[in-house]
């Protein structure tokens, strides 16, 4: 049922000349796996070079050309880096840094020979640092591009590369049928959407083009939207009104607080209808939502029904079921996990329980609702920690599900108030607005990293009294591999100075079970620091753990720091969170740790992120992607769903069944941006 003329942008890369298996699986990793992704994978920034005879401090921070001679080499023992120092042309020494590739590196840098390089200038204490820099013979050095649009990359595809893969997926990319209204799009100035993404390619920052792209994702998010709460509409879910019997028996070290029995009383009774539930649970980290979760799914289970809960991670779901098998066994209620790792027998046996029925309450990944696992009476969903729609999109039209089960979606992701009626616009909200009683407010410290020995200290005087903590390393490059590499070497340092059996890393490139043995050592108390690369492990639950430290905390966005620091202040202990920042701050920057500073509460924090993004800094991949659009910033939803809201419900109206010109436009848009779920809106529609 897609529309033939949309064919060629879902070709998969490889149908690109010269793009083999190999940069087809680099690109995978960037979620680029055909020409829509490709043409969509818009620029970051442009980079502007300086030529320069030598290093100064006026240069830090600037991607340089400088040329160089190196004059000795430090080999990494281990998995430490490989180091080239050079002089430059004022007599200064620079040290250039090589996580990878050090056979390359020595090549490319032969000792006493003139050679170019280009890359980033740190300096690290008094010395100047470059980290993978690239290295050119001086003759090439002319043929540098001082200004270049940049491209989020990914090992083994280059800046170079990756425009012209970019511009090879640009050349086949249709004319489509307008479907912004004409209106509109003459009082914006807005190009036609071809014209706009082949002009966003050749200039970063053209804002007029961007917003286009922009308005279109918002369009059909809207407009899917309207579509599915139509279709949920005429959908009769069952009723489930439990009688109390397995909460009752739940004992509990505490009481509910007046938030969670107010939301639960919510839950109840939307779960009580026949009309399935879409329900947003909000509640900052810390606030409790799993109970609220559990007795929920009690409630689906006293109705005799099966309940599912889907966590976003391996270790999350790990963690949910040590807590919540604890809680069920000792009332009867059986239980099990299901993630990718469970295999053979073990799986097979769990796929029964829960299509005959014997299991009342299923944890796990995105394995849970794979093709083949079928369920006897599936009745309740929980979602915990999505900020994305799609997954609860697609599993509400799931032709699977003739009732469909009723959804109760968890997220500690603060979303401004603005913003939440478009990105959950076909949900009810409920929010849990205090803490459990006895917790100490986290103070939050923001320390210069050239203050790293005073931290150290600070981290050695704290593990001696018996505490423990967490050391977050930032997401430096796309690549997981230099990422692992600089976390390696961090933990390499700590270890060094507080011992091996006591620090242990976790990073993105590890396996599952490796992953959940450090997490397991850190949680008994074994290991006193937890080195970690990013924010996989969200909700992560160790009290005991009473100081995070943060290091690079300006490369992350605020509601990111505010996961990561509320993954202390989980026990009675007071607790500390320290953000280490680089010496080369913006203004901006400033302002965001002070923000960090200053308050603990999460909605505050987005609300004042969103302000102070300045409409002209043009947010990174990670950041918008967090939203589940590609190009729209939050202020670009915050601005334009209203305008695309009121447009995609005058086109429903006046169209209802999308026939018109205008109507099959639309319906392109809606293919382009939500096509695992279109084909179903459309369809059932
Ligand atoms: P989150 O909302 O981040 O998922 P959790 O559900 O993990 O929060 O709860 C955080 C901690 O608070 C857990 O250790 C949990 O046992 C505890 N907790 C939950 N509800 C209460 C309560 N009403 N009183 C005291 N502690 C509670
Ligand atoms: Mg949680």
């Amino acid at each position: 049922m897609r529309p033939d003329l949309l064919n060629p942008l879902f070709a998969e890369v490889e149908a690109l000349k010269g793009v083999g298996p190999g940069i087809a699986k680099a690109l995978a990793r960037l979620d680029l796996g055909r020409l829509i992704d490709l043409a969509y994978h818009l620029p970051t920034g442009t980079i502007d070079r300086v030529r320069a005879p030598f290093a100064s401090q006026s240069l830090l921070g600037r991607i340089v050309v400088l040329d160089v001679t190196p004059v000795e080499t430090q080999s990494g023992a281990g998995r430490a880096p490989l180091r080239i120092y050079a002089r430059d042309g004022n007599d200064n020494r620079l040290t250039l840094t090589f996580f990878n590739n050090p056979t390359w590196a020595r090549k490319q840098l032969p000792h006493g020979q003139l050679r170019t390089v280009v890359g980033k200038l740190d300096a690290w204490g008094d010395e100047w640092q470059m980290v993978h820099p690239e290295v050119l013979e001086p003759a090439e050095a002319d043929k540098i591009a001082l200004r270049e649009p940049v491209y989020g990359l990914t090992e083994g595809v280059s800046n170079k590369r990756m425009r012209e893969l970019v511009l090879a997926a640009l050349e086949r990319l249709p004319e489509l049928p307008e479907w912004v209204e004409p209106s509109l799009l003459e009082r914006e100035y807005w190009p036609a959407w071809h014209a706009a993404l082949h002009e966003t390619h050749s200039e970063a920052l053209a804002t007029l083009p961007r917003k286009r792209l922009a308005y279109d994702e918002i369009f059909a998010n809207q407009l899917a939207l309207m579509l599915l709460r139509q279709v949920a509409q005429r959908k009769r879910g069952r009723p489930l009104q439990g009688d109390g019997r397995l909460s009752r028996q739940l004992r509990l070290p505490y009481r509910l607080t007046g938030s969670q029995q107010r939301v639960i009383g919510e839950i109840r009774g939307d779960m009580a209808q026949e009309r399935p539930m879409l329900r947003l649970l909000q509640g900052d980290v810390g606030s409790g939502k799993t109970l609220v979760a559990l007795l929920a799914m009690l409630e689906a289970v006293e109705a005799g029904a099966q309940a599912a809960m889907l966590a976003p991670t391996e270790i999350l779901a790990r963690q949910h079921f040590t807590t919540l098998q604890r809680q069920c066994e000792a009332i009867g209620v059986r239980i099990a996990i299901l993630t990718g790792r469970e295999k053979g027998r073990a799986r097979e046996s769990i796929l029964m329980g829960l299509a005959d029925g014997s299991v009342d309450i299923l944890v796990g990944t995105h394995a849970i609702f794979q093709q083949h696992v079928a369920y006897q009476r599936l009745g309740l969903i929980v979602i915990d920690e999505q900020h994305r729609f799609g997954v609860s999109q697609r599993l509400l039209l799931s032709e699977k599900a003739e009732r469909p089960p009723h959804l109760l979606a968890m997220t500690a992701t603060p979303i401004p108030r603005t913003l939440t009626l478009t990105h959950y616009g076909e949900m009810d909200v409920s929010r849990i607005d205090e803490m459990p009683p006895g917790r100490t407010p986290i103070e939050t410290l923001v320390i210069s990293d050239a203050k790293l020995a005073d931290v150290m200290n600070g981290l050695g005087r704290h593990l001696s009294n018996g505490g423990q903590a967490y050391w977050v390393c930032p997401l430096v490059e796309e690549s997981e591999t230099i990422d692992a590499a600089a976390a390696e070497e961090r933990a390499a340092t700590l270890r060094a100075r507080f011992g091996a059996e006591r620090v242990g890393l976790v990073h993105g490139r590890m396996k599952g079970p490796e992953k959940d043995g450090v997490m397991t050592s850190f949680g008994s108390g074994e290991l006193g620091v937890l080195v970690a690369t990013t924010v996989i492990e969200v909700g992560v639950d160790v009290p005991n753990a009473t100081l995070i430290i943060v290091e690079g905390a300006e490369r992350f966005g605020l509601a990111q720091l505010h996961q990561l620091r509320g993954r202390v202040g989980r026990g009675a202990g007071a607790s500390r969170c320290i953000l280490l920042r680089g010496q080369a701050l913006t203004e901006t920057g400033r302002a965001r740790l002070a923000l960090m500073r200053a308050t603990n509460d999460g909605f505050r924090i987005a609300e004042e992120d969103l302000r102070l993004r300045g409409p002209g800094e043009i947010l990174g991949t990670r950041q918008s992607g967090d939203q589940g659009f590609r190009v729209a910033s939050p202020e670009d939803v915050a601005e334009l769903a209203p305008v695309a809201q009121a447009d995609a419900r005058l086109l429903l109206d006046r169209d209802g069944g999308l026939s018109s010109a205008r109507g099959q436009a639309a319906r392109l848009c809606l293919y382009l941006f939500e096509r695992d779920s279109a084909v179903g809106l459309l369809r059932s529609g």
